[in-house]
């Protein structure tokens, strides 16, 4: 029962909650908003809103609308640079997983000298202590999946190695998150779908995961019971407020789980994937190995009674096995539609899978640590080989 609990980020939810952002304490007078180069958020008007918040609490701010939906480490450098030239006091991620991972990273590197990858851990980083303390970071969500509003990583791809890699520490969780289900209602439904995939993910790997504990356990299965009675609902009908705000609660609880426990093996696997891959959204592309991933562990019966009780979460009250859980999950993303992704469409070739489970290792390979069962290079092909089609 000995833990060490901390997640310093005050957490603003509920609809409506982007409008008291004006509020709440600004860590400074000057903010950098970090988005993406999509254009939803201005084509919604969140983009003005949070412009509009941010005047009315006296501070002045600038926009860097660059970011990609797998964050790539060109635009951190830049970023960073916007802020030393401008005298940024803190930087507000709004949008989704990438705005918020890249201000993240953004915040890090406006405080600090060198290459990101310096302080990056795996793969061609050098892992150096961080010297200063980031900027201070504002978490505005507009979807519901990485839950990085409510945790400390951020994940960057450096292109030019193929390296997609998860950072973080104590600094780097926001301090302040807002949380509105209403800005996520134009998240168009194979999105939805995704994100919820993801933040159900978190929710799973942290339970199953060695580090779980009784916190950790308490947001996950939480978490993955609003995820098994919202996501379909918020998939088919994207203004259903009720179905919206269970699954934004069910990102930020899983967000939780990750600050608490910890990812597993199935995250190094999905970013190998979408490292070479960047169309292959992340949600996607852990949606794409689940079925194998989580089979292989059912089938080794050394996590029974975890997956029953991720089973029963889910809504398999009846669950009595470790397959139940894959049969509840399956089922899942058959009712949203997302049982037919197909790595060959992302050209992905059966032949060079192992190319996949060797960049997984080589990058993200302190995920495997946390993993029910230690997985070999052998098991990773092997989920890789069934998963694809
Ligand atoms: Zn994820």
């Amino acid at each position: 029962m000995d833990f060490n609990y901390y997640i310093p980020t005050r957490i603003l939810f509920g609809k409506g909650s982007l409008n008291d952002l004006h509020k709440q304490e600004m860590p400074g007078k000057k903010a950098l908003i970090v988005t993406t180069g999509g254009t939803s958020v201005k084509k919604y008007g969140y983009l003005e809103k949070v412009q509009k918040q941010l005047e009315k609490a006296g501070v002045s701010h600038l926009l860097f609308d660059k970011i990609l939906p797998n964050p790539i480490k060109d635009h951190v450098m830049e970023g960073a640079a916007v802020c030393k030239e401008n005298g940024i006091d803190f930087v507000v991620g709004l949008g989704g997983g990438s705005s918020i991972d890249a201000a993240k990273a953004i915040a890090v590197m406006a405080a600090n000298d060198g290459d990101y990858w310096d302080y990056v851990s795996g793969g061609s980083g050098k892992g150096l202590p961080v010297p200063n303390n980031p900027l201070p970071i504002i978490a505005i969500t507009t979807t519901a999946g990485t839950g990085t509003e409510a945790d400390p990583w951020t994940v960057t791809t450096k292109t030019e190695t193929n390296e997609k890699i998860g950072f973080g520490y104590d600094k780097t969780f926001p301090m302040l998150a807002i949380v509105d289900p209403e800005l996520m209602t134009t998240v168009p439904s194979r999105l939805t779908a995704y994100q919820g995939f993801d933040a159900l993910f978190h929710s799973t790997e942290g339970y199953l995961n060695n580090t779980a504990y009784v916190m950790s356990d308490m947001f996950a299965l939480k978490a993955i019971e609003l995820i098994g009675k919202s996501l379909h609902k918020a998939v088919a009908e994207g203004d259903n407020m009720d179905a919206r705000a269970d699954v934004a609660l069910a990102n930020t609880l899983a967000g939780m789980v990750e600050s608490t426990s910890s990812c597993t093996s199935e995250h190094s696997i999905a970013h190998a994937i979408s490292a070479y891959h960047p169309d292959f959204v992340h949600g996607e592309a852990l949606i794409a190995i689940s079925k194998a991933y989580y089979s292989h562990f059912a089938n080794t019966n050394q996590c029974e009674e975890r997956m029953v009780q991720m089973a029963k979460a889910l809504g398999k009250s009846d669950a009595k096995t470790a397959m139940d859980f894959v049969d509840a999950l399956t089922e899942l993303q058959k009712i949203c539609g997302v049982d037919d992704i197909k790595m060959s469409s992302h050209g992905m070739k059966k032949e060079e899978l192992k190319k996949y489970a060797d960049n997984a290792r080589a990058t993200m390979g302190g995920l495997y640590a946390g993993d029910p069962v230690q997985l070999s290079d052998a098991d990773v092909v092997k989920i890789l080989e069934d998963s694809y089609k």
